[in-house]
C-alpha cells in the first residue's frame, strides 16, 4: 500500500474505534493527518466516523482549500489548521466528545490533578479551552491558547482534542484523557482523592527522559509565578517532601448526608424557628 493509502486506512480505522467506543454518535468528530509538507488528509463533513471507506477522506492544503475528493472538509477544519500551524512537530489532530471527559467539560473542571502517574508522563495537564461556538474562527483562537504545550485539552461545552505525531498517537491521547475522566469521577464520586506530591511529579518529569517521552512543554506548580499556559503544563500538585500521596482536602472532614438525613435537618432548623 503506498503511505497515502496506510494513512487513509488508519484515519478509517480510528473513527471506526472512535465510534465503537462512544466517543462519538452521529457524524460527530473529526480526524485530519499530515499528508507530505503542504497537504492534509482530512474526514469529510456529514459521515458517521464509524463508518467510513478511504475513498471519502479529502484532501486540502495547510490553508483548507480543497484539492482532491468528492466530499468537503469537516466543518472543523479551522481548529485542525491551527493546529497545524502552531506544532510544526504534530502530524496527526482527533477530535471527539467522549462523553465523561466532555463532562468534565461541561462542567468547567480541567483535569489537572496530579493523579495518574501515566497522565502526568504523557499529558501532563489536560486544560479546558474557552467556549467558542463550533465551526466558527473563534474555536482556533480558543485552542491556539493551550495547544503550544498541550498534546490534549477538553473544550468547553463541547468536546476534546487531541494531537500526535501520527494518527494513532494522537487517538490513544483520546483514549487517554476520557479514562483519566473515568477515574476522576470514580475517585470524586467516593468522596477522596489523593494527589501526588510535587515531588514525586517532579520525579516523574525525570522518567520523560528516561523513556524517551517527548512532552511539547514541562510540568510546573500552580503556585509558580509563571503560569504562562502556552509554555508548560499546569499540574495541581501540593509539596511534602516526605510522602509521595498527599489525601486532598475534599476528602476532609466532608459530611455526606442522604436526601432523607438533610431534609429532616432542614425540617427540625424550620422548627426551631418557628
Ligand atoms: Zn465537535
Amino acid at each position: 500500500m503506498t503511505a497515502e493509502g496506510t494513512l487513509r486506512a488508519d484515519i478509517v480505522e480510528v473513527g471506526r474505534r472512535m465510534y465503537a467506543r462512544g466517543y462519538t454518535a452521529s457524524n460527530d468528530g473529526n480526524i485530519s493527518a499530515r499528508l507530505g509538507s503542504d497537504r492534509l488528509l482530512m474526514t469529510p463533513k456529514g459521515v458517521c466516523k464509524g463508518f467510513m471507506t478511504p475513498d471519502m477522506l479529502c484532501i486540502t492544503d495547510l490553508e483548507g482549500k480543497k484539492v482532491q475528493g468528492d466530499r468537503d472538509p469537516s466543518s472543523e477544519m479551522l481548529m485542525h489548521l491551527e493546529v497545524y500551524r502552531q506544532r510544526p512537530d504534530v502530524a496527526a489532530v482527533v477530535h471527539a466528545h467522549p462523553p465523561t471527559a466532555t463532562g468534565f467539560a461541561v462542567a468547567g473542571i480541567p483535569l489537572d490533578r496530579a493523579v495518574l502517574a501515566e497522565v502526568l508522563t504523557t499529558l501532563g495537564s489536560i486544560p479546558i479551552a474557552a467556549y467558542a461556538t463550533p465551526s466558527t474562527s473563534e474555536l482556533p483562537e480558543a485552542v491556539r491558547r493551550f495547544v503550544k504545550a498541550h498534546d490534549g485539552m477538553l473544550l468547553a461545552n463541547h468536546g476534546a482534542l487531541t494531537i500526535g505525531a501520527d494518527v494513532y498517537a494522537a487517538y490513544y491521547k483520546m483514549e487517554t484523557i476520557e479514562h483519566f475522566a473515568k477515574i476522576s469521577l470514580v475517585a470524586r464520586l467516593l468522596g477522596r482523592e489523593n494527589l501526588i506530591s510535587r515531588e514525586e511529579v517532579g520525579r516523574l518529569q525525570g522518567l520523560r527522559d528516561t523513556y524517551g517521552i517527548k512532552a511539547p512543554a514541562p510540568i510546573c506548580a500552580e503556585d509558580e509565578p509563571a503560569q504562562d499556559p502556552a509554555a508548560c503544563q499546569v499540574v495541581q500538585a501540593p509539596s511534602s517532601p516526605r510522602a509521595r500521596l498527599v489525601p486532598s482536602a475534599d476528602g476532609d472532614g466532608e459530611i455526606r448526608l442522604t436526601y432523607r438525613q438533610l431534609t429532616e435537618l432542614i425540617e427540625d432548623a424550620v422548627r426551631t424557628l418557628r
